[in-house]
C-alpha cells in the first residue's frame, strides 16, 4: 500500500520511531530469521510477503498517526469520483441489475463509502464484497459498510452478475520479486541482520499482482464489468529496483524491522495490462492521477464543497493540490481501467 511521505523530496530515514505493535513485530522478525537459519536464504518475495501480512494484520495503518495516507484519507472528492465514474459506466451500460461493488484491499471503508454514496445519488445501490485478509482492517470497515460480504481472496468473488471493481493503493502491498545478474535475488542474515544479494541491475516482476490481475479479466470478461487500479508505478518496464519501507510518513529501510513497516514496490502496469488483456479485458490507460481526476470534474467538486463550507474551503483547496499536483500524487500515481468487451468507454482516459 501506499507510500506518500512527499514522494519527492523524502529520503531515506533511520532508526524508525517506536512501533505500534512491537510485539508482534519482534515475531514475525524472530520467525523470518529462524526461517532462514534453517532453510537458508529467502527470496525476497517471500520475505516482503511475511512482514506485509504480519504489517496489516495487526494495525491500521492509514492516517496521520499512523504510517502513510491514501488518497480517500485525504478527501471525500476522491471517493466520489470513483462512484460518479462507476455509476455513469454503469448507465451507459444499460443500468445491469445483478451488479456488484468489489474493492481490493479498503483499508478504512472510506472510498467505498464515498464511492456509494455517490452512486446512491444515481441510482446504483450494489451488494459489496470486499477482499481483505487483515482482521484489524475488517473490523475498521465493518464499522463503515455493516453490510458488505468479505472475502480473503478475489477466487470466492460471486461468479455471476458484472462487477465493479476498485483497488486503490492494493498492488503497491503485493509481493514482488526481483532479480538480477541472471538469478533471482534473495535474502539472508549476515551478522544478525537481513541482507539482501547484491546485484548490478535489477528487475522486478509481481506473480501475485499478476494472478490477482488474470482472474479479475476472466471474470470481467466472461461476468461483465471494469476494474479501477490507482497506485503509484510506471508505465514502461525497466523502473529497477523500487522496493521500499514507508514508516510514520518517511521512507525506511526495508530490512530492518520486518512487519513494523509497510513494504510497498511500484506496480508495473504494463505487465498488469498485458496480463490483462492476455485474458480478453480491454485496457485503458494507465493515465496520470491529476488528469484523471481533472477529467471527472474534480475543480467543480472542489467549488461547490467550498461554496457549501466556506470555512473549509483552505483545506479542500489543499486536498484538491495534494490529488492533482504533478510533483505531489498527480502524476507518480497512475490510474488504468480494465472493461469487459462489450462494456462502454470508460470516463476519463
Ligand atoms: N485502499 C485503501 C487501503 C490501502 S492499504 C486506501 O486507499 O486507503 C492496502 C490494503 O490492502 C489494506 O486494506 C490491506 O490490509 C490490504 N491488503 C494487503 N495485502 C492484501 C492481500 N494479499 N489480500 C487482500 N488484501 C490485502
Amino acid at each position: 500500500m501506499g507510500a506518500h511521505p512527499d514522494m519527492a523530496s523524502q529520503v531515506a530515514t533511520d532508526p524508525p520511531p517506536t512501533p505500534p505493535c512491537t510485539e508482534g513485530g519482534e515475531a514475525v522478525e524472530a520467525r523470518l530469521r529462524r526461517r532462514i537459519a534453517t532453510e537458508g536464504p529467502i527470496s525476497v518475495a517471500d520475505y516482503m510477503a511475511e512482514a506485509n501480512a504480519h504489517y496489516y494484520a495487526t494495525r491500521d495503518p492509514l492516517g496521520a498517526a499512523g504510517d502513510f495516507v491514501t488518497a480517500p484519507e485525504i478527501s471525500q472528492m476522491f471517493g466520489e469520483l470513483v462512484g460518479v465514474w462507476l455509476a455513469d459506466l454503469w448507465q451507459r451500460a444499460g443500468c445491469p441489475a445483478a451488479v456488484r461493488y468489489v474493492e481490493l484491499g479498503p483499508g478504512r471503508g472510506t472510498l467505498a463509502a464515498d464511492a456509494l454514496r455517490a452512486m446512491r445519488g444515481a441510482g446504483l445501490e450494489p451488494p459489496l464484497e470486499l477482499v481483505e485478509t487483515s482482521p484489524a482492517l475488517r473490523r475498521a470497515q465493518a464499522g463503515r459498510l455493516p453490510a458488505a460480504r468479505w472475502h480473503d481472496d478475489v477466487a470466492s468473488l460471486p461468479a455471476e452478475g458484472p462487477l465493479m471493481v476498485v483497488a486503490n493503493e492494493f498492488f503497491d502491498a503485493l509481493p514482488v520479486r526481483q532479480h538480477g545478474d541472471g538469478r533471482e535475488l534473495r535474502v539472508a542474515l549476515e551478522d544478525g541482520r537481513f541482507v539482501r544479494d547484491s546485484a548490478r541491475e535489477v528487475s522486478e516482476d509481481s506473480p501475485a499482482a499478476l494472478a490477482i490481475v488474470r482472474v479479475l479479466a476472466r471474470r470481467l470478461a466472461a461476468q461483465g464489468g471494469a476494474a479501477l487500479v490507482v497506485d503509484y508505478g510506471y508505465d514502461r518496464a525497466g523502473a529497477g529496483d523500487t522496493l521500499q519501507a514507508v514508516s510514520a510518513h518517511s521512507y525506511a529501510d526495508p530490512w530492518l524491522a520486518p512487519g513494523t513497516r509497510d513494504l510497498t514496490a511500484l506496480v508495473d502496469f504494463c505487465a498488469l495490462a498485458e496480463a490483462a488483456r492476455g485474458e480478453g479485458a480491454r485496457v485503458f490507460g494507465p493515465v496520470a492521477q491529476g488528469d484523471w481526476l481533472e477529467a471527472l470534474g474534480i475543480q467543480l467538486r472542489a467549488a461547490a464543497l467550498a461554496k457549501a463550507a466556506p470555512e473549509r474551503a483552505a483545506k479542500i483547496a489543499a486536498a484538491l493540490e495534494r490529488l492533482t499536483a504533478p510533483a505531489q500524487m498527480g502524476r507518480l500515481f497512475r490510474v488504468m481501467a480494465l472493461t469487459a468487451a462489450g462494456w462502454p468507454q470508460p470516463a476519463g482516459f
